[in-house]
């Protein structure tokens, strides 16, 4: 089933992996890339304000008060930042979203984006569709879970360039959780169009539900590597952005 774009929509938001983006990029690719680059990284980078804040929280990530008391023991600097390796190495292990792990991530990603070492993965039909919605007086959000930070570094290195010019503006949890409708209230208001007036797409039904609770249209995007959703979830799906057809 595909999913018409009926004239009534003004806006398209749009959710990252699983959708404009494969899923496998972020496992296969950042993740690997900031568990590989983590300890060349501190040493380039070590005595960098940013990096030391990262640390300072990454001490509390692991249980201890502060970065002193956590490292002060140790008197040489590569000593220091081989324990900060291998406390990233194990909160990695068991896949732990917390703060400090996620900054210094963060900070690897920054540098491995805008050397050029890591692109974006967009599938093909992306920008070609966004260029159609835009050249139809459309605006295009972003949606996801990542950081604005993250999203605008992800977009601003893509396979297809940088596509951060396209986008009206990015979401992240701090409007909500995905899953939650109040939060597609609060980025209808935020984007200052009725909901019905919005068309939200996503890999997730569960999102999709949330979004539809609050009464924007959805989309359920599916793609190869995508994990497949409860049957009869009853969303429209696409395989493809071509399939948004402009009604
Ligand atoms: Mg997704």
């Amino acid at each position: 089933m595909t999913v018409n774009l009926p004239a009534t929509v003004s806006d398209i938001l749009l959710d990252i992996e699983g959708t404009t983006s494969s899923i496998r990029f972020v496992v296969e690719v950042m993740f690997p890339y900031a568990r590989e680059h983590v300890a060349e990284y501190l040493q380039a980078h070590w005595n960098e304000p940013a990096v030391q804040a990262a640390v300072d929280k990454l001490a509390r990530d692991v249980g201890q008060p502060d970065a002193l008391t956590w490292l002060g023991e140790l008197n040489a600097e590569h000593e220091r930042q081989g324990r900060v390796v291998a406390a990233v190495q194990q909160l990695m292990d068991r896949d732990a979203k917390v703060t400090g792990l996620k900054e210094l991530q963060g900070l690897i990603w920054d540098r491995g984006f805008t050397s050029g070492q890591m692109v974006a993965h967009l599938y093909p039909d992306v920008l070609p569709a966004i260029e159609a919605w835009r050249s139809s007086g459309r605006r295009v959000w972003i949606y996801s879970s990542g950081s604005i930070a993250a999203q605008r570094l992800f977009f601003g290195h893509t396979t297809a360039g940088d596509l951060l010019n396209r986008f009206s503006g990015h979401f992240d949890t701090t409007s909500g959780g995905k899953k939650e409708p109040a939060s597609y209230q609060r980025i209808a208001l935020a984007i200052g169009a009725p909901p019905a007036n919005i068309l939200f797409v996503s890999d997730i039904a569960d999102e999709l539900h949330a979004a539809s609770q609050a009464g924007m249209l959805t989309a359920l995007s599916v793609r190869p590597e995508n994990q497949p959703q409860p049957a009869g979830h009853g969303f429209g799906e696409i395989r493809s952005f071509a399939e948004l057809a402009q009604a």
